[in-house]
């Protein structure tokens, strides 16, 4: 059921797939932006002119170090690093480091390829990247993930700045793993550059409702898509995928805004809760305590814990998918839209695959993609970047009401795009068409660079 791609498309994508073999998720990321740029070069041919695809999809600098680090027994342990600067044309490069062990080239090149459509999104002015290594901090001890973090920083320092790239967290990478890593940055280059580094801690230049803002705005995306449809989120069914940081502050909303969130997960299992979760269980197990989420269902009698990934075989009315890239695949979608799923909106950076995509699409379901919904995070890392600059900090009320108005944009320009382009309603190129032709237009501006 491969989208077959336009004939000026398919000879760049075949391109993409030459240039850079094995590096699947990459190819699904470039794959589903060029199914949706077809009309884009029937009203804009100076963008194939000026090979702005092809320049977009090769990165403006790719960074691959070695990091070494003894563990608490005294062992050497050697890690990779990478950096993906992928594009400056809207602001210095904007987006997170991965710690996982599943991290690899091609999962940093498809984070950074979608960073660079949503930064585009959010109207804030940052560029696009994404970093990370294939380190594992669990299980380690906080001096082997600062030994860790300090040896990365050694390498990579000499690559960032505020106005050159500014990283921040993602899995695996917290305030804690921020900490680190920001100190060994100053150290070594003497300065107090708070702009560096976005998701600092908040006594140190960070930004209230950064640590909420991905889970927030993920939430009024969906609530903004629901609305089109003269629905809201009260009364609604929840699921929940995931128990980070996206997860956690998603079903904080949800909750807020009078839906019940009756089940998450993490990589062994899911928890079932039909009363509604008990969130401040859940923080203190996963914030405070770090442990697995199936210790909910030991605390709570009525709880269910389930191993593996079935999550998505609960009915809800609402899907939210937190966790990581590929974790909802076409069976899954299938059976959300039979249990009667009218909307889901992504938390996690490419959680749905292709099958799944067409599925939801063809049921006609509210479907917001990863690029759209969870922009609410890198935009509110850009309000804590404004802070920074302007050595001022705004209050909680504040930020969250910038943070709100920027998702009700982002949903707005989104939505309007995939009107003026004959598909209303479609998320997907409604995101990509318009993020693409921001940039589009800047790097014409900047000539051939
Ligand atoms: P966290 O590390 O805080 O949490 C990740 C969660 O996802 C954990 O529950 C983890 O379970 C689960 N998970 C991770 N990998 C897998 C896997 N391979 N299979 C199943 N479950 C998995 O990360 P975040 O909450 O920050 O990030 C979650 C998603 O949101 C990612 O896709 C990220 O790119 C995206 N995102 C994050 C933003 C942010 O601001 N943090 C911004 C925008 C997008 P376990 O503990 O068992 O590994």
């Amino acid at each position: 059921m491969t989208i077959q791609l336009d004939e000026k498309l398919d000879p760049i994508y075949r391109d993409v797939l030459r240039r850079n073999p094995g590096e699947l998720e990459f190819h699904q990321a470039v794959r589903e932006v060029l199914e949706t740029l077809g009309p884009v070069l029937v009203k804009y041919p100076e963008f194939a002119e000026k090979k702005i695809i092809q320049r977009i999809c090769e990165p403006e600098r790719q960074i691959i170090f070695r990091i070494p680090w003894q563990d608490d027994t005294g062992e050497i342990q050697i890690n990779r690093g990478f950096r993906v600067q992928f594009n400056s044309a809207l602001g210095p490069y904007k987006g997170g480091m991965r710690f996982h062990p599943s991290v690899y080239l091609g999962i940093i090149k498809f984070l950074g390829f979608e960073q660079i459509f949503k930064n585009a999104l959010t109207g804030m002015p940052i560029g696009g990247g994404k970093g990370g290594s294939d380190f594992d901090p669990k299980g380690k001890s906080d001096s082997e993930v600062m030994r860790f973090c300090q040896s990365l920083m050694t390498e990579l320092y000499r690559s960032l700045g505020e106005y050159t790239d500014v990283p921040a967290g993602d899995i695996g990478v917290g305030g804690r793993e921020i900490g680190y890593m920001f100190g060994q940055y100053k150290r070594i280059v003497n300065r107090y550059e708070s702009g560096v580094f976005t998701g600092k801690g908040l006594n140190w230049g960070g930004s209230l409702v950064r640590t909420e803002a991905t889970g927030y705005g993920t939430v009024f995306f969906v609530n903004e898509m629901l609305k089109t449809r003269g629905d809201s989120l009260d009364g609604k069914t929840v699921v929940v995928s995931g128990s980070g940081n996206v997860a956690i502050y998603a079903i904080e909303k949800c909750v807020e805004l009078g839906a019940k969130v009756i089940a998450c997960s993490d990589s062994a299992g899911f928890i079932v809760d039909e009363n509604g979760l008990d969130l401040n269980l859940i923080k203190r197990i996963k914030e405070v305590e770090r442990r697995r989420i199936k210790v909910y269902a030991d605390e709570v009698k009525h709880a269910r814990y389930i191993e593996g990934n079935n999550i998505w075989s609960l009915p809800c009315q609402v899907a939210l998918p937190c966790a990581t890239q590929n974790e909802l695949n076409g069976k899954d979608a299938a059976l959300l839209v039979k249990n009667g799923c009218i909307a889901v909106a992504e938390g996690a950076n490419m959680p749905t695959t292709p099958e799944g995509i067409q599925i939801f699409q063809a049921a006609k379901i509210a479907y917001g993609p990863g690029k759209a919904a969870n922009a609410g995070g890198v935009a509110t890392s850009a309000l804590e970047m404004q802070q920074n600059a302007s050595r001022d900090s705004w209050t909680f009320e504040y930020t969250e009401k910038r943070l709100q108005d920027i998702m009700v944009g982002i949903h707005r320009n989104v939505y309007e795009t995939s009107e003026e382009f004959g598909m209303p309603g479609n998320y997907v190129a409604g995101a990509n068409i318009y993020g693409f032709i921001k940039v589009a237009r800047a790097m014409t501006a900047m000539g051939l660079i």
